[in-house]
């Protein structure tokens, strides 16, 4: 086990040792790696690093001291609700990632559950998600005592909405829909989900951790997309990852609620204790202020026309992908519209694709169900298409070749 050095070393030579470190990681900076990282190109990352360590040692617990924090987590809340049509209520915060803010998402759903007046079963609350949404509700639902129910996709692998209105019982606290999902990149009838849980009076949430900072923008650049936001009556909360498609630091997100009577039911305040009164909206006590702070620079620096650009390249990207991958032979699973594109082979095991392909320096995703390669695309993807069209190609004709070693499971997805 390593321990704590007797003394301290110079920073030039530690320096050189985490390079060194580095050196064996995924090659994200040629534009091989399809997951982990966004890569939105030269201009953005120097507006986060620098944007970020202006405001590193301060800390958005604090808001009374830190005003500079509060004014840019309420601007960049402001944008993304305006980006998501949140209307004159509409208010939310910004959190350290997706889990974070769909773990809020959840607690906040729980919370108002409980305060109304309707009657429970002996069974635990239960939330009820198609079977794609990503594994942040498995965790909240684990840690708050809650049921997740999992409900099979349809055949077009979006929600199934009439078996998820079927699975609706008294104790159902959440509905969830994805927009998209992570593993399909496709995004679920949220329009039905909305009837569905106006009807039926329950909290809907839709997670658009992947899509939330894109979709807005693929929309503004022309392409159709369903409304899938606050724009729907039933929609009550939303997850929108800023260090996805917002392109910020890692370590942001926003939890968006349609009113301010909703959010209410995900601050903590605490009074009983030595220390004062603590008034935390979200899971966090200490909140880095370079987050906060890289968010609203790389915002303001891209403006909606710089995300259209960004976001343009992206699309680009994915359309270079997927005529190239149509002509070798493979299908795509459904009808992509933004970053994220799944696709197989009829006689290729995308799991021994996979592994050629990892021979190859590429790091990307995999689906299970069905098997499938996955790409989550950054801008920087619009310079690589060729190549990894052409080390598609030789991958496919190496397994075809018998060269079939697979990887065991989906571990990087
Ligand atoms: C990434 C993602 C999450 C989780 O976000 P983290 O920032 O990794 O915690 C949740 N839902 C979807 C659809 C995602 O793509």
């Amino acid at each position: 086990m390593t321990t704590l050095p007797d003394r301290g070393t110079a920073w030039p030579q530690l320096k050189t040792e985490m390079e060194r470190r580095g050196s064996g990681d995924a090659k994200w900076r040629e534009g091989k790696t399809a997951v982990y990282v966004f890569n939105a190109g030269a201009d953005v990352l120097k507006v986060q690093k620098e944007a970020y360590t202006m405001y590193m040692s301060e800390n958005g617990l604090g808001p009374a001291a830190f005003p500079s924090l509060r004014q840019m987590e309420e601007e960049v809340v402001g944008m993304g609700l305006e980006l998501l049509h949140g209307g004159e209520l509409a208010t939310g915060n910004i959190t350290s990632g997706g889990t974070d803010s769909i773990t809020m998402a959840v607690k906040a759903a729980r919370d108002y559950k409980l305060s109304s007046n309707t009657e429970l079963n002996d069974s635990k609350l239960n939330i009820i998600a198609p079977w794609s949404v990503h594994p942040a509700f498995d965790k909240a639902a684990t840690m708050m005592d809650l049921e997740l129910r999992r409900i099979p996709v349809k055949a077009d692998l979006l929600a199934d909405v009439s078996a998820m209105s079927s699975a609706i019982d008294q104790n159902t606290m959440m509905l969830v829909g994805s927009a998209p999902s992570f593993p399909y990149g496709l995004i679920d009838p949220i329009a039905e989900l909305s009837v569905v849980a106006l009807d039926q009076d329950i909290w809907l949430h839709v997670d658009a951790c992947v899509g939330g900072y894109i979709a807005p923008f693929v929309r503004m650049n022309g392409v159709d997309i369903a409304p899938f936001d606050f724009e729907l009556e039933g929609v009550s909360s939303m997850s929108a990852d800023l260090h996805k498609y917002g392109y910020c630091a890692k370590g942001a997100s926003t939890v968006l609620f349609r009113d301010k009577t909703l959010q209410a039911h995900m601050i903590f305040d605490c009074d009983d204790w030595p220390g004062g009164r603590m008034v935390t909206p979200t899971l966090a006590g200490t909140r880095p202020g370079g987050a906060i702070s890289a968010a609203w620079a790389v915002m303001n620096f891209l403006g909606k026309e710089g995300y259209c650009t960004k976001h343009r390249q992206v699309t680009d990207a994915r359309q270079a992908i997927e005529t190239g991958v149509r002509e070798l032979g493979f299908s795509i699973l459904g009808e992509p519209q933004l970053g994220i594109v799944a696709f197989n082979h009829p006689e290729l095991d995308a799991f021994a694709l996979y592994k050629q392909m990892y021979r190859r320096g590429w790091f990307t995703g995999l689906t299970t169900e069905p098997r499938a390669l996955h790409l989550m695309l950054s801008p920087f993807h619009a310079e690589v298409t060729a190549t990894y069209l052409a080390d598609l190609k030789s991958s496919a004709d190496a397994v075809r070749a018998g060269d079939n070693d697979a990887v065991q499971e989906a571990k990087y997805s």
